[in-house]
């Protein structure tokens, strides 16, 4: 295919006229100058999909079931209780058409890649389902049915805080034994093999939910079915849990897996929120990448990254969306650089010497890094990368100007969300227009499974 593009984000530089020549395997072959009767397809504005670095799919069913002050006092804590709650009615099929819901939601807001940090294995109570791969593979097709690329990340969760403590029962469906846990991981990479818009990865949990000895285990037997694969871990995003963890291991989070992993590239370190300075320094030297997930750090009072002070030094960061209390990029970038406006009281922090304009420095930064976290071939338009892209709706009244320097700011910061006239993942359209062709079916699919989980 042959997309023309009036204006296209390439690396950081905004070009007219150009010829995205597109392989029938979704591979940009080339791009060159030319003119609209040369293409197959026209477009105006266009720019790389964006990566979701941190999803947990099944979350989207509760998404505002917490926002009202109970007995307790509300914390992080509190809405845990009440995913608990809707996890031990879950079935395979109501996971799938919640995954396929939110999926079609990320399509919509420019998300093309989505790393599923999935953790939702067995049945009520922890028995294995037939196939223990079952509650894996139902988000899998659930994506590539959607047409959203996928990472999937299955989690090893096997205790319910630092010093091996027991699971509690509500936990019970994402308890794994290391065994257990290396055989689904070998069961998936055969299953998920061939496809090109799927990665397969890892996800220890938390530093709480999985020993010193199994992180040994898991990192090199990931690293030997695939030397790249991501591997990615909840860290430091809450100060009680930073408290536990100083008191077992006499080292902050970070500090302990600095010390204790080789981070890589595709490490993608979730949160780590609460980081001292020493620690923001090691992590922004190392490669690996910090996942932040503005809206729902926002949401759940977890604290705020110290965005600006890591970048400076190098540090390297990726958005989620999470608990998906948002499913929205411009709201998770807006969410990050208004946090550092409200606690440096200065304005455009995020921007760089190269990208002055803060939404395209933090929309095409994020995107870069998120495709190391997730390890697949996108996060940028150029020769040799995968078609993963967004065509803007550049007729919205809030694209004021059309004037390439503003118009990332503006689709960013003037606009509710991102106005998105088509998506393409892997050289085929999955959004035309503004909307894909199952968009009816998949809501109604949802509405029937959320009436019946919120009963
Ligand atoms: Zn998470």
């Amino acid at each position: 295919m042959k997309l023309y593009a009036e204006s296209v984000l390439l690396g950081n530089h905004w070009n007219s006229n150009k010829l995205i020549l597109i392989n029938d395997k979704g591979i940009i072959e080339s791009i060159q100058d030319g003119t609209k009767s040369e293409a197959d397809e026209v477009a105006g504005t266009v720019i790389p999909g964006m990566v979701n670095c941190h999803s947990h799919a099944f979350q989207r069913a509760f998404a505002g079931f917490s926002e009202y002050r109970g007995n307790q006092a509300d914390s992080f804590w509190s809405w845990r209780d009440i995913m608990y709650r809707f996890v031990a009615q879950m079935t395979p099929e109501d996971a799938h058409v919640v995954a396929k819901f939110l999926y079609l939601e990320m399509l919509k807001a420019g998300y093309t890649c989505v790393a599923e940090f999935h953790y939702l294995h067995h049945q009520v109570g922890g028995r294995l389902y037939d196939d223990p791969a079952e509650m894996s593979l139902q988000i899998v097709n659930a994506a590539e049915s959607i047409g959203i690329s996928i990472t999937h990340l299955p989690v090893l969760y096997t205790y319910a805080g630092f010093g091996y403590q027991a699971p509690s029962q509500a936990q019970k469906r994402f308890i794994h034994q290391i065994d257990e846990y290396c055989q689904l991981l070998e069961s998936l990479s055969v299953s998920l093999k061939n496809k090109p818009t799927v990665n397969l990865g890892i996800a220890p949990h938390s530093l709480r939910a999985v020993s010193q000895e199994q992180l040994t285990q898991i990192v090199p037997f990931i690293r030997k079915l695939n030397p790249k694969a991501p591997i990615h871990i909840h860290i430091a995003e809450q100060l009680q849990e930073v408290e536990d963890c100083v008191a077992y291991y006499q080292k902050r989070p970070v500090e302990w897996l600095l010390d204790h992993c080789e981070l890589d590239a595709n490490w993608c370190l979730i949160h780590a929120t609460h980081l001292s300075n020493q620690e923001t320094k090691r992590l922004a030297q190392s490669e690996a990448v910090a996942g932040i997930c503005p809206t729902t750090e926002a949401n759940l009072g977890d604290g705020v990254f110290p965005t600006q002070s890591f970048m400076e030094q190098g540090g390297r960061i990726a958005l989620g969306s999470d608990s998906h209390i948002a499913v929205n990029v411009a709201d998770e970038i807006r969410t990050l650089e208004y946090g550092q406006r409200l606690t440096t009281h200065q304005r455009a922090v995020l921007s760089s010497a190269e990208c002055p304009s803060v939404g395209q420095n933090i929309f095409v930064h994020s995107a870069q890094s998120g495709a190391d976290s997730v390890a697949q071939n996108v996060g940028a338009l150029a020769v040799g990368k995968r078609a993963d892209l967004i065509i803007l709706d550049d007729k919205h009244p809030s694209l004021f100007a059309k004037h390439p320097r503003f118009m990332l700011d503006a689709a960013i910061f003037a606009c509710h969300s991102m106005p998105i006239e088509g998506v393409m993942v892997a050289g085929k359209w999955v959004i035309q227009d503004g909307v894909h062709p199952e968009e009816n079916q998949i809501t109604n699919d949802y509405l029937q499974v959320i009436k019946r989980l919120s009963q």
